[in-house]
C-alpha cells in the first residue's frame, strides 16, 4: 500500500496532509525516514509518525446495493464504476468480489481481504448466489426443471451445475446458482428460450441484501457476516 494511503487510513491526516508530513521527514519506516508518498509499505513494517508507532489497518468488508449503469471495474473510460460509490480513499483499497453486469442491480461485496474474496469466488467453494429476475416471456414449469437440472450454455462443453429455481409469478423467478460464469444467468435463461429483462442479486451464501439499504448505498459487514465465508 502507498505510504500516503496508509497514513490517511490510520491517522487523522488526509492524503494531502499525509504527503506533506512525509515530505517534512515526520515519517519513518523500519527506522529510516521516508519522504516519498508513493513508497510502498507492507504489513509487518514498523511505521512511525512523529516517533509514534502506527498500527497496520484491519481488513475492510463492505456490502453495496449496486445501481444499474455502474460497471464492476477499477476504471472504465465510458461508465461510472461501483468504486465511484465509495469514498475515494476506500475505493483505492477495495477489490470487487465477483462481477455483476452493468445493468444488474443488488448485492455486491467489496473487500481489502484477498483470501476472503477468493473463498467467495473460487469455483471449488460453490458459493450460492440468488438472483431475482423479470423475464421477457412466461416461463414453464418444465423450463424451471431444466434450469435446476443443468443446461448447456452456448460455447461451453459441460452443463451448468444443479441450481434452484423458484417461481414468483408467470414472468418472475428466483434462480440460485453456485457458479459464476460470464453472463451465466442470462445465458441460462437463453438456453431455455427466454430472455432476462431485469436482473437483481439479493443473496450470496447466508448473506442477504438489506431491504432498507438504498440503491447506491453501502455499509460495513458485521464480524458475524464476515465469518459466513
Ligand atoms: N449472471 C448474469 O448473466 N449477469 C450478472 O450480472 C450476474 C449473473
Amino acid at each position: 500500500m502507498r505510504l500516503d494511503f496508509y497514513l490517511s487510513h490510520v491517522t487523522e491526516l488526509a492524503r494531502k496532509a499525509a504527503k506533506i508530513a512525509a515530505s517534512k521527514g515526520r515519517v519513518t519506516v523500519n527506522g529510516d525516514v521516508v519522504k516519498k508518498a508513493n513508497y510502498t509499505v507492507k504489513e509487518g513494517d514498523q511505521i512511525c509518525l512523529d516517533d509514534t508507532l502506527l498500527a497496520w489497518p484491519s481488513e475492510g468488508y463492505y456490502l453495496l446495493n449496486k445501481p444499474a449503469g455502474y460497471v464492476c471495474a477499477n476504471h472504465d473510460p465510458d461508465h461510472p464504476t461501483v468504486l465511484d460509490l465509495v469514498p475515494p480513499h476506500l475505493g483505492q483499497e477495495l477489490n470487487i468480489v465477483g462481477r455483476l453486469d452493468k445493468d444488474t442491480t443488488g448485492l455486491l461485496l467489496l473487500t481489502t481481504d484477498g483470501q476472503w474474496l477468493h473463498r467467495i469466488t473460487s469455483p471449488r467453494n460453490a458459493c450460492a448466489k440468488r438472483y431475482k429476475m423479470l423475464l421477457a416471456d412466461p416461463i414453464s414449469d418444465n423450463a424451471l426443471k431444466q434450469l435446476e437440472a443443468g443446461v448447456m450454455l452456448h460455447g461451453e462443453d459441460q452443463p451448468t451445475l444443479p441450481a434452484v429455481a423458484e417461481r414468483i409469478s408467470e414472468c418472475d423467478i428466483y434462480l440460485t446458482i453456485q457458479e459464476g460464469k460470464y453472463h451465466q444467468v442470462k445465458r441460462m435463461l437463453a438456453a431455455v428460450g427466454n430472455k432476462v429483462e431485469e436482473l437483481h442479486r439479493d443473496q450470496i451464501g447466508d448473506l442477504s441484501l438489506d431491504e432498507d439499504l438504498a440503491i447506491g448505498e453501502f455499509r460495513e459487514l458485521t464480524d458475524v457476516e464476515v465469518a459466513y465465508f
